[in-house]
């Protein structure tokens, strides 16, 4: 079997100026059409939503819109976990919390339904990439302000000469890999 290492190096791949000039996009895809890759990161992500006997400990698992809905819903199955959409404005139908963060240029803004938790809920985070740290911090507070329990992030990617883990200061924040 190869290590989750190999598995990472060899499934995400680099798209210079992608969406724009100057970024270097971390391209999922090939890990994604990887069975046996894509098997061994969901166990890995799952393995944050036990405890050390191998016991879940999460009712729920948040996917932030998009590529984290592709990894999280597998991790919710595989731990017997439900799974809960953090969106993008204007996608979700019920009634939302929304929190908006600062990009670049401009401003975001994430939401998600106001009934997606049972409060006290323990919930695991899953994204993809963990850049600036913006779109997970304010997932944090959605997921606080539906009154649940943040028990771990985690990302397959960590961009570590961008500040998303100090933003992220005092968090439980994992990442499978970091460059
Ligand atoms: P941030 O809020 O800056 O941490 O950005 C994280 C979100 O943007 C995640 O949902 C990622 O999917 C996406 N993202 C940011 N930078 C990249 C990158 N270089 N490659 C791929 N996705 C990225």
């Amino acid at each position: 079997m190869r290590t989750l290492e190999q598995v990472l190096a060899d499934g995400i791949r680099d798209i210079p100026d992608y969406p724009q000039q100057g970024v270097m996009f971390k391209d999922i895809t090939p890990l994604l059409a990887d069975h046996s890759g894509f098997a061994q990161v969901v166990d890995a992500l799952a393995a944050f939503g036990r405890d050390d006997d191998g016991n879940p400990v999460v009712d729920k698992v948040v996917g932030i819109e998009a590529r984290g809905f592709i990894l999280a819903a597998p991790v919710a199955l595989a731990l017997g976990a439900g799974f809960v959409p953090v969106r993008k404005k204007g996608k979700l139908p019920a009634a939302t919390y929304e929190e908006s963060y600062a990009l670049e240029y401009g401003e975001a803004t994430i939401e998600v339904h106001q009934d997606a938790f049972t409060p006290g809920d323990r919930v695991l985070v899953i994204d993809d990439v963990l850049a600036t740290g913006g779109t997970v911090e304010a997932c944090l507070r959605l997921i606080r302000r539906c009154k649940a329990e943040v028990v771990d992030t985690a990302v397959l990617l960590e961009l570590s000469f961008l500040p998303g883990r100090k933003r992220l200061a005092g968090e439980q924040l994992r990442a499978l890999m970091t460059v």
